[in-house]
């Protein structure tokens, strides 16, 4: 069995909210709640969005609240040679194809009924290209992504948190077309890599964990961690937390007077780990901690009551 190392893996696209951060908590719970070791990565892949700031006040606002991690952090933009050798293997198997396609034309081509197809899904239009049709696109001297042929693989796993779940896979994107590795091939390599036992997360991620297994599974990966998708934290609309809901960030929240340590209580009540006021230490949440007890639906956060 591998070690069940854990870990989190934000995206330094902005500040981290009140949900990430109790994502990030409930991580290192699990994690050292087993003795296991947790490990920090950066996913900076996306260049577009990155900013180096951002990280930095990601893993500032991390170690504030109370975490801690093994080892130096790691980055996605600096194991680009590991995403390219596991490119380079799909592509040898024979399992990935060039696509044209534009998200507009993704959108209305998906639009139509594709059998077991979730909605959103690529409908393959670049799956079976004449010779004629493709040699078009390669005149368009638009770069093509990479997409996986996935024959819409029904992928079932079993959540710690959620239960049996189950997805049919699209022809995801392997390679973006601007070079880039996709987000579920560097992840998926990545977990594999670190010896990740056990991928808590979001749960506006367990959609993906179908993909990420059968990529997995293509890429002799296996056996691939376990996955605990974690509730998300809601704004009072409904929608999920985002900055308009008022003050969710960890710099919002001490500039309404509270420190850290009440910052952390507020994300543990939200999960019954502490009462409502309450800044319990971090061995007092270890000692509480047990995830059968963890809510499975999502939270909702008001802002203006705290
Ligand atoms: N980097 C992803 C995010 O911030 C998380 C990926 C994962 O945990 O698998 O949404």
């Amino acid at each position: 069995m591998l070690p069940p190392h854990g870990r989190f893996a934000p995206s330094p696209t902005g500040t981290l909210h009140l949900g990430n951060l109790r994502t990030a908590l409930l991580a290192w719970l699990f994690a050292r709640s087993q003795d296991a070791r947790f490990l920090m990565r950066v996913e900076d892949l996306d260049t577009g969005r990155v900013r180096r700031e951002h990280e930095t006040q990601q893993l500032a606002d991390l170690a504030a609240i109370g975490l801690d991690w093994d080892g130096d952090v790691v980055r996605q933009s600096e194991r680009l040679d590991l995403y390219a050798d596991a490119v380079a293997r799909l592509d040898a198997d024979g399992l990935l194809y060039p696509c044209w396609c534009t998200r507009r034309e993704i959108r209305e081509a998906a639009s139509a009924p594709h059998g077991a197809l979730p909605e959103g899904a690529y409908p393959g239009t670049c799956r079976d290209l004449t010779a004629a049709e493709r040699a078009a696109r390669e005149r368009s001297g638009r770069p093509p992504a990479l997409r996986l042929h996935a024959g819409s693989a029904r992928v079932t796993f079993d959540d710690r948190l959620l239960g049996p779940l189950e997805g049919v896979v699209d022809d995801l994107v392997i390679r973006r077309n601007d070079g880039a590795p996709a987000y579920n091939l560097a992840v998926v390599v990545d977990d594999a890599a670190q010896h990740i036992g056990e991928v808590v997360r979001g749960a506006d991620l367990a959609d993906s964990t179908p993909r990420q297994l059968l990529l997995a599974r293509l890429l002799g990966l296996e056996p691939a961690p376990r996955y605990a998708h974690v509730p998300l934290v809601l704004g009072p609309d409904g929608a999920r937390l985002a900055k308009r809901h008022g003050s969710v960030t960890l710099a919002d929240r001490r500039a309404l007077g509270e420190s850290a340590e009440q910052v952390r209580g507020l994300l543990a009540a939200g999960v019954g780990l502490a009462a409502p006021g309450e800044a319990p230490s971090m061995r007092d949440l270890l000692d509480r901690f047990d995830p059968a007890r963890l809510p499975t639906e999502p939270t909702t956060f008001d802002a203006a009551v705290g």
